[in-house]
């Protein structure tokens, strides 16, 4: 069984977010980036899966400017076998990234697709679902647990308040929660053999996707400041405050 990857290279989650001056987005220059932690965590199960001889082969997908060949290169040093990059400088929203996605499982025929359950940088989640709905395959999303069976594949999910398990008929998609695993580090003699490692290079017109946005950005804005704290004296002053300032007891 082929399992296709889809990573998304956002801004390093360590990174101080700033909004740009005329509130159009965020600044992205001279910003780390790196692969979105719930895609690293599918990167780890789909070679997890290729180690325990489930699947045979784990290609990476990611969408985005020609930088994102360096995701696929951290991919490709954790295990992964080869990488597809769909260049598009433009604003690739999830619904087209969904058509892209569809449109490589129609070429790759992979039995499953493993993705974030959501990228840090708009928290959509929404292109695993809206992926398994073009596709017709079933979805076990916010996977914490997964196992591989002859033709279905059992999906622990993480759901309000307790666990959901669910099996999905291959071929399906599923997408990852944070409990799933512990994404493992690239050794350095691993790093270098992802070097050698294929990376194709196609675009979304190639695919026959159009991914002009559907949505349009009005305004990003910060949170509001918190405005400084105040040290009270003693208990019965702080219950004071709480009580006739605050209005909170
Ligand atoms: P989202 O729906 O934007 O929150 O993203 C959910 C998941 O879809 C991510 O964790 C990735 O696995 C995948 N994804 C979203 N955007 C891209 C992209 N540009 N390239 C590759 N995968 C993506």
């Amino acid at each position: 069984m082929k399992v296709l990857v889809a990573i998304k290279r956002v801004i390093d989650y360590n990174v101080k977010i700033r909004v740009k001056s005329d509130g159009s987005g965020v600044e992205t220059q001279n910003v780390k980036f790196s692969m979105n932690p719930f895609d690293e965590i599918a990167v780890e199960e789909a070679v997890r899966l290729k180690e325990a001889g489930k699947a045979a082969e784990v290609v990476v997908v990611s969408v985005g400017p020609a930088a994102c060949s360096e995701t696929l290169r951290t991919a490709l040093a954790m295990g992964a076998d080869r990488g597809v990059l769909v260049q598009s400088d433009d604003e690739v929203q999830p619904l087209a990234v969904a058509k892209v996605l569809k449109a490589l499982a129609a070429k790759e025929a992979p039995g499953l697709i493993i993705l974030g359950k959501q990228a840090i940088d708009d928290d959509s989640n929404q292109t695993g679902q809206m992926l398994a709905a073009l596709l017709g395959q079933p979805q076990g999303t916010f996977a914490s647990k997964l196992e591989i069976g002859a033709d279905a594949v059992t999906v622990t999910r993480e759901v309000d308040g307790g666990l959901e398990t669910v099996s999905l008929k291959l071929p399906a998609v599923v997408t990852t929660d944070l409990r799933l695993n512990e994404p493992r580090y690239a050794s350095l003699p691993n790093i270098m053999k992802a070097k050698k490692k294929p990376i194709d290079t196609v675009s979304p017109a190639d695919l026959g996707v159009d991914v002009s946005p559907r949505l349009v950005t009005l305004k990003v804005e910060e949170p509001p400041k918190r405005s400084a704290g105040i040290k009270v004296a003693d208990v019965a002053a702080l219950v004071d405050k709480l009580k006739n300032e605050a209005k909170v007891i």
